[in-house]
């Protein structure tokens, strides 16, 4: 579970909540009575739960030209509706029902009046403006905790790795005390990832275990990061190409209490009709789980305008009513 754990959320196994890591487990559990039986029968096809073992390949999810192909389509498909670099700095109620919504763009501070709003940041961004809301449940939010995540990208000559890289990468587990969580063999997994004759690999430095490496500069992460590819599959000249981007804020570590702090903030809906939260934190960190999230999401904001434009017309109809 520990490299599963590291791979996946860059997390401490130790600390994290299975439900919320891996619901998919927590399912064939509980309709197979074990983990280990719901293995054995998907492997032997007898099983109706999906596969134990496929969940963690099913969660390697990339588009061909990169995640960022994502919120590019959606932003073409939103058009002159998006808008960008508005930094939202509080959600609060409005007198007359409904909501206030201050933006800053640049030093330049505005508010607008919302009947819905759909709060779609990170646990520690939604806080900061849910404060006016509710401090308790903004305080709660701020306590899921984010560890800095550095993510390299190495590009090497194919003849100057040792191994085949036919695979989807590895993960290391902390017993072995090593310097990246894993390694992903990008450009076996993913096409167009390198040149041909070329390999690229992506190490994920940092995380729960280790969240001060991944705070070091770009060019000793890149060569810590080489010296584990030296060792691990047997690099035997320098990368040509390196690139490192490093996350302050990481992923959501969903520790042991995040059933009932995830309750906590869905109680924060019921109590401001209109409002709406989603987000990695919720159901799972995967592009995958994110997207059935904020579909769902998406289907309750919905169901909540078209009831209250259905409210609206009866009050408009028995105003007329009384009217007449
Ligand atoms: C290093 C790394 C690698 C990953 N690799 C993969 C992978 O290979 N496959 C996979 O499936 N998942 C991967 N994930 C996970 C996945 O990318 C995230 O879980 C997912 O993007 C979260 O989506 P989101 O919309 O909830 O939040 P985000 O993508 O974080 O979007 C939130 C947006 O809100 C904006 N924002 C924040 N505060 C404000 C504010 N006050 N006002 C306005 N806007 C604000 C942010 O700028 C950001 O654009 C990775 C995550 C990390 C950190």
């Amino acid at each position: 579970m520990d490299p599963l754990v590291a791979g996946l959320y860059a997390g401490d196994p130790e600390q994290l909540s299975v439900s919320a890591v891996f619901p998919h487990l927590k399912r064939l559990e509980r309709i197979y009575g074990s983990v280990v039986l719901a293995a054995i029968k998907s492997r032997f096809g007898s099983g109706t739960g999906g596969s134990a073992c496929n969940f963690a390949r099913r969660a390697l999810f990339s588009f061909r030209d990169g995640l960022g192909v994502l919120p590019q389509a959606i932003a073409r498909h939103l058009a002159d509706r998006l808008f960008l670099n508005q930094y939202v700095e509080s959600v609060r109620r409005a007198a007359g029902g409904g909501f206030v919504v201050t933006v800053r763009q640049h030093r330049v501070a505005h508010s607008s009046k919302a009947d819905s709003v759909v709060i779609a940041l990170p646990a520690y961004a939604a806080a900061r403006i849910t404060v006016q809301l509710d401090p308790s449940v903004a305080e709660t939010l701020a306590q899921i905790s984010h560890p800095p995540l550095a993510v390299v990208f190495l590009g090497y000559r194919a003849h100057a790795i040792a191994h085949s890289l036919d695979g989807a990468g590895m993960l290391t587990p902390a017993v072995e005390k090593r310097n990246v969580l894993g390694i992903m063999f990008s450009s076996t997994l993913f096409a167009g990832r390198a040149p041909p004759g070329h390999a690229a690999l992506t190490a994920f430095v940092g995380g729960a275990r280790r969240p001060q490496l991944a705070l070091l500069k770009p060019g000793e992460l890149q060569d810590l990061v080489h010296d584990e590819v030296r060792r691990l599959v047997g690099a035997r000249a320098a990368p040509l190409l390196a690139r490192t981007h490093v996350w302050h804020r990481g992923l959501p570590q969903p520790g042991l209490d995040h059933a009932p702090r995830i309750a906590q903030v869905a109680a924060l809906e019921g109590g401001h009709p209109g409002l709406f939260l989603t987000g990695n934190y919720f159901s799972g960190v995967s592009t995958v789980a994110c997207v059935q999230q904020a579909t769902e999401t998406a289907r309750r904001v919905q169901h909540y305008l078209a009831s209250r434009r259905a409210g609206d017309e009866a009050l408009s109809q028995g105003c007329e009513l009384i009217q007449k």
